[in-house]
């Protein structure tokens, strides 16, 4: 069957379609709404992408999203310095804080280890994770890894990386359901499991 979408409208589908969670059939008609949309809020949408491009950066301690070098929650003196909580991604802090159960600082690691996707553990940030960790004041590595399967082995890899060094390793407690992403659990639940953790 042809295509019936000429090629620069079959382009910003391509690039629609490419968004988490945009199927085809959503993608062409966002794209049909762009082209029917006012002049400027297309120029609107196309200056804030390549806005947050330009100006977001990643913390340089914790690689959570910011505009300055460090983070707003790494620069925070009232935050407890102490407890390091592994995340796997920037979406799973918003979902953290949400709860107001947890006054530490974050890791953001990047993904889980899954050979089957060819993720290995040199893909992810566990050197900085073990530099950070160096630090005296630190001595909790807490993780709060999406319970999958890929989730729970790493969890056990970054255990045996503390194995020897005294750094207490807890993990968020049950409650969050087996293959569930943090970022849709509820805030009292997430608070929950914060406040329950237990050693690894
Ligand atoms: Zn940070």
């Amino acid at each position: 069957m042809a295509n019936p979408f000429p090629p620069a409208l079959d382009y910003l589908v391509q690039q629609l379609h490419h968004l988490p969670g945009i199927g085809k059939r959503t993608a062409q008609r966002l794209a049909i709404f762009l082209l029917k949309d006012t002049d400027e809020n297309a120029q609107n949408l196309s200056q804030a992408i390549l806005r947050v491009k330009k100006e977001i950066n990643l913390c340089q301690e914790c690689f959570n999203i910011t505009e300055t070098e460090v983070c707003e929650i790494c620069a925070n003196l009232r935050r407890d310095k102490s407890t390091i909580c592994v995340v796997e991604d920037i979406v799973d802090i918003f979902a953290i804080e949400k709860s107001h159960e947890y006054s530490g600082v974050y890791h953001v690691l990047g993904g889980v280890i899954s050979p089957l996707s060819g993720v290995s553990p040199e893909d992810l940030r566990f050197s900085e994770l073990i530099e950070r960790a160096k630090k005296p004041e630190v001595n909790e590595i807490l993780l709060a890894l999406n319970p999958s399967t890929e989730g729970e082995a790493t969890m056990i890899y970054i255990s045996k990386l503390f194995k020897s060094s005294g750094k207490k390793v807890t993990r968020i407690a049950s409650g969050i359901p087996l293959g569930a992403h943090l970022e849709f659990i509820d805030d009292a639940t997430i608070g929950r499991a914060i406040l329950s953790r237990r050693e690894i």
